[in-house]
């Protein structure tokens, strides 16, 4: 698995330096997979399935899912990594059994509850695996916390796969959601147990890192010993040549849009109004590629280079 193989973008920004930087949409529906084009993104860097059942109300069968994920490879601008469903915490289902507990953010949540309710994890891989006969896809999970968990949601996929009838006509390359801290160290074990992709979702990680709820206050949701965590993962990724995106909120923040793009991240994933805007600042903010780059190396002085980024406006 190659960074190429998951690229495909439709136009994605190149930096003095030569290397590429693609803004790809966060979307959670077949409505807003049809806008990808409208905005020009270079494919969807998120779909956050579990909206489907939200919007359902209930669970959905094999077959109603397939149909969904086969429309949504069809009908956005670029290739599609599927969120495995991120059920629990600030995604709750009324209608799901789930266990009570007095901290839910950091209790049963994400892959976590695809070891206690097997088949709705089963059952979402299936119909992945049978849509991708439409397209090359990615499959990505979500609230991964150790290499065990990895190798768990792997190893599920990987049987399944082989259980599709007419094995998949097109690739299916697996990856990890950053945003659970303790993986953030363990990068070169993702890629080693053969994770093809990672992508950092900032607003769970910040939630987890700083011990601030996502929900509420916004000001703690970045900051220096942040931007020195995130840039320890993006070197360690470069190490190992695991390619890594970005999909959290802070993707669609413009200065630390530039500053992923210094960091070598290869792929910025954005709700769909902000695609052009971060396209646009990327293009303008070419010159500071070298400079954040400098500064991100040095001091780490985050105040000076916020207002760097900050000058030019967004
Ligand atoms: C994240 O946590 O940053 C993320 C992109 O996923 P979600 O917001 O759906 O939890
Ligand atoms: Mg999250």
């Amino acid at each position: 698995p190659t960074e190429q193989r998951l690229l495909g973008h439709t136009n994605p920004i190149t930096l003095p330096s030569g290397r590429t930087v693609e803004v790809r949409a966060n979307i959670a529906s077949l409505v807003e997979a049809e806008r990808t084009r409208a905005v020009g993104a270079d494919g969807v860097g998120l779909f956050r399935t579990e909206m489907l059942l939200e919007q359902a109300g209930r669970l959905l069968s094999i077959a109603e899912q397939e149909e969904i994920y086969r429309d949504v490879l069809r009908k956005s601008s670029g290739p599609v990594i599927f969120r495995t469903f991120d059920i629990g915490a600030d995604k709750p289902l009324a209608f799901l059994d789930m266990p009570s507990e007095p901290n839910p953010a950091l209790g049963t949540r994400g892959m976590r509850l695809y070891r206690t309710h097997p088949t709705l994890f089963q059952d979402q891989l299936t119909a992945l695996y049978r849509a991708s006969e439409v397209a090359p896809m990615s499959i990505m999970f979500p609230m991964v916390t150790t290499t065990e968990d990895w190798d768990f949601c792997r190893d599920q996929a990987k049987r399944v796969a082989s259980t599709v009838s007419s094995s998949p006509a097109n690739d299916v390359s697996l990856g990890v959601m950053i945003e659970v801290p303790s993986l953030g160290f363990l990068v070169p074990e993702l890629a080693l147990h053969g994770a093809h992709f990672a992508s950092l979702g900032t607003n769970d990680l910040s939630q987890y890192f700083f011990a601030t709820d996502r929900e509420s206050d916004a000001s703690f949701h970045s900051g220096l010993a942040l931007l020195r965590f995130i840039h320890a993962i993006a070197a360690s990724a470069r190490d190992v040549q695991l390619p890594l995106g970005v999909c959290g909120g802070l993707a669609a923040d413009v200065p630390w849009a530039i500053l992923f793009a210094a960091m070598g991240i290869y792929s910025l994933s954005v709700p769909l109004p902000s695609v052009q805007p971060i396209k646009a600042a990327l293009s303008r903010h070419q010159e500071y590629e070298k400079l954040v780059a400098q500064a991100i190396q040095g001091a780490h002085d985050y105040a000076r280079i916020m207002d760097l980024l900050k000058q030019e406006g967004p």
